[in-house]
Formats: structure tokens, C-alpha cells, sequence
């Protein structure tokens, strides 16, 4: 513990978070609690033999923990378990009670593809959960398959339909949009959405490590999508609210809200508080970095909260990252990496650092 749970040690003089070289404050940590998922969607897992994290190099249920809690000591009050698909990760509600006792997380949320969530959702309620995100692309089963190689649709209408019967707040249903895949269901998805009080939140497709089958071509534009709602619906309102969360909200003439998250072609780096640590403990300050910084390694050579956290700020203090932008500047824009080089360094997968 550090001594004041109230005033993080790098707090600047004025009392603000700690802030990088951008003025961006560290708020928001998303976790990823294992590298392997039961789909692959083809614009992150578009292969079927994937090189796994070495078991032992896992962060056990209480270094993950004890990484949240030094984390929280500088800032972080948002935090978001993901994958790779966090729920295969074996008794995740034990991990969530864990970081749900944590008092300064304002949010504390996980992104799933909904497959097991059916079966987990009661006991990640009473552990403690906030709120949740499942992923949807689709609403056609045969679709579904194709786009994910696994027959499992109805297990994920299944998992959206008990996040609501066990309680949760509204939920967040996120679909990527790719050209000549789903783009003919953005409608659809948000008919869908209303009927089980979800927000809908449409992807462009990135070109993020792992999407080795990325093309400019295939993505579909926020402005597309912007321009295909607004043929179907009419006047759509941009809700211009100022915040650091990466989806752009818009409402309907019906009221109906939903967003675009569009950092292909509108990237949001500017406002970027997030930052991820992967299971086996890497701590990556951007979706596009080429590197991450090993805490694992300090944290099992027996460093103290306080060195932890030292070392954290002071990477955060230099952090310059904005690779969406520098990505939407490139020319020529193909892959990020090819399968060879992600197959020598997993830790460039997006399903390895977190999405
Ligand atoms: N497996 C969980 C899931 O799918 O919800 C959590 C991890 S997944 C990596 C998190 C998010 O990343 C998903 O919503 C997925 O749609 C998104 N994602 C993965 N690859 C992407 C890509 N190439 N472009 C845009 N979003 C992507
Ligand atoms: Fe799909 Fe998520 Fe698995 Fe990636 S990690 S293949 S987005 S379910
Ligand atoms: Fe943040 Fe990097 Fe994404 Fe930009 S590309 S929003 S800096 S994670």
C-alpha cells in the first residue's frame, strides 16, 4: 500500500494527475487476462494456430491485483479486463472481487465476445462488475461462422440477453465494421440494439498488429457509415461531448444513441489516457507500440508498490505515443506486421495486448 490512499505521489503540485509529454493523464488501464479466444475473427485472429504466452509467465490472479492496486496509486480509475477472451481465463469473478475491493475504481468494466458470458454473468455481478461491452458483428449465424470461424451465434445472443437478466446497466454491444462483410447491417445492429437496451458502437477496421489481412479498401469509413444511417434515418445529431472515451456518440431523430469509434480514419490520440498490460505483465502505452515495458520482471524480483510505481510514472512522464495518427499519415498503408514477425514476437498480436 502507499502511504496516502488519497494522494497518488505524483500527483502534480496543482493537485491533476499524473500527465505525459501530451498533457494526457494516465486514467484508464485495460488488462488482458489471456492471450487465447475461442473465435477468430478474421480482422484479429485470422489464422488458426496462433504462438500462446508461456504459462508460467502469467501474472497470477494476485500480481494482477497488486499491479491494479499500484496503478490506482497514480491515477488509473477506470479499469477493463480483456483478451484475448478474458473468460477463458479459469474463475475470473475471483479476480474481479479482487479488483472490485479497490475504492479509488470508478469503473471498473470487461470486454468479452459473449460466447461463455451466459454462464458467468450471475457470478461476475455479485463479484462486482460494473458494466460490460460484448462484441457483435453480426446478427446472421451463417454470417457469424464465416466471420469468426466458430458456430457459436446463438451462445452470444444468449450471453447479451443474461447481461441484462442479471443486472447490468446498459450494455455496449461493439461491432467492426468491414466493407463487403457486415456493412449492410449497421441498421440492423441498432433495431437490434434498441430491442435489448444496448448501445451500439460501430469499428472501423484497424490495422493493428494481428490484422495481417488489413487493407485500406475494406474499411468501412465513419463518414460511410454516417452516410448509410443517415439515408435510413434521417437528420443524425453528433452528441460533440467532451470526453477522452474513443467512441464518438450520435443520436437518432427517435432519440436512439449510438457511436463510431474511428481511429482508422479519425484517430483520437489527442485525448488518449489508456494504457495496457498484458497477461504475462508487459505494459504497453499504445495499440501501436512496438515495444512494452517488462513488469513482470520487477514486479517477481521483489520491487516494493513504491518502486512499481516510481518506474511507471516515470515511463508515463515520456510517453509521446499517438500511433493512430502517425498510422493515418502513412502513404502507402498496408498490415502493420506480417504473421512471421507476430509469430516471433506475440506480443505485437492486438488479441495478446488487449483490445
Ligand atoms: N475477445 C474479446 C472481444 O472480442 O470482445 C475482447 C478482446 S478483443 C481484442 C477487443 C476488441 O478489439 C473487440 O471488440 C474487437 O472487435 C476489437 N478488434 C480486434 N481486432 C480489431 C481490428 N483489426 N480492428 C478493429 N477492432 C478490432
Ligand atoms: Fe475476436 Fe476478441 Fe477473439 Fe480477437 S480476441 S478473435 S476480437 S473474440
Ligand atoms: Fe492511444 Fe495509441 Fe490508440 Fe492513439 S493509437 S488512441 S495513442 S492507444
Amino acid at each position: 500500500m502507499l502511504p496516502d490512499a488519497q494522494t497518488p505521489p505524483d500527483a502534480s503540485p496543482d493537485g491533476g494527475a499524473l500527465a505525459d509529454q501530451l498533457g494526457r493523464p494516465l486514467r484508464s488501464l485495460r488488462v488482458s487476462v489471456t492471450d487465447r479466444c475461442n473465435l477468430r475473427c478474421r480482422y484479429c485472429m485470422p489464422h488458426e494456430e496462433y504462438v500462446w504466452l508461456p504459462r508460467p509467465e502469467l501474472l497470477t490472479f494476485e500480481e494482477i491485483a497488486r499491479m491494479v492496486e499500484v496503478f490506482t496509486s497514480l491515477g488509473v480509475v477506470d479499469v477493463r479486463l480483456t483478451g484475448g477472451e478474458p473468460l477463458l481465463r479459469r474463475d475470473l469473478p475471483h479476480l474481479v472481487r479482487m479488483i472490485a475491493a479497490n475504492p479509488r475504481i470508478h469503473d471498473l468494466a470487461l470486454t468479452t465476445n459473449g460466447v461463455l458470458f451466459a454462464e458467468h454473468a450471475e457470478a461476475l455481478h455479485a463479484a462486482g462488475l460494473h458494466r460490460v461491452t460484448l462484441s457483435l458483428d453480426t446478427l446472421r449465424p451463417e454470417r457469424f461462422t464465416a466471420l469468426t470461424g466458430r458456430d457459436t451465434h446463438a451462445q452470444v445472443l444468449a450471453g447479451i440477453a443474461a447481461a441484462r437478466q442479471v443486472g447490468f446497466p446498459k450494455l455496449k454491444l461493439d461491432t467492426v465494421i468491414m466493407r463487403g462483410v457486415n456493412d449492410d447491417e449497421l441498421a440492423d445492429l441498432i433495431e437490434y440494439g434498441r430491442g435489448v437496451e444496448a448501445e451500439v458502437r460501430f469499428i472501423e477496421y484497424m490495422d493493428v498488429g494481428g490484422a495481417t489481412q488489413w487493407t485500406a479498401e475494406k474499411v468501412f469509413t465513419r463518414a460511410e457509415m454516417l452516410q448509410q444511417l443517415a439515408s435510413r434515418y434521417g437528420m443524425i445529431e453528433p452528441l460533440n461531448e467532451n470526453s477522452s472515451a474513443p467512441a464518438e456518440r450520435f443520436r437518432l431523430p427517435d432519440g436512439t444513441v449510438f457511436g463510431i469509434i474511428a481511429s482508422t480514419t479519425t484517430p483520437f490520440c489527442k485525448t488518449c489516457d489508456r494504457s495496457r498490460l498484458t497477461a504475462d505483465g508487459f505494459w504497453y502505452l499504445c495499440l501501436y507500440a512496438q515495444a512494452g515495458i517488462d513488469l513482470r520482471q520487477m514486479l517477481r524480483a521483489g520491487a516494493t508498490n513504491e518502486e512499481l510505481a516510481a518506474r511507471i510514472a516515470s515511463v508515463w512522464r515520456a510517453r509521446t505515443d499517438r500511433g493512430a495518427e502517425l498510422r493515418a499519415a502513412t502513404g502507402q498503408r498496408g498490415a502493420l506486421v506480417g504473421i512471421e514477425q507476430l509469430r516471433q514476437d506475440p506480443h505485437l498480436e492486438m488479441h495478446t495486448r488487449g483490445g
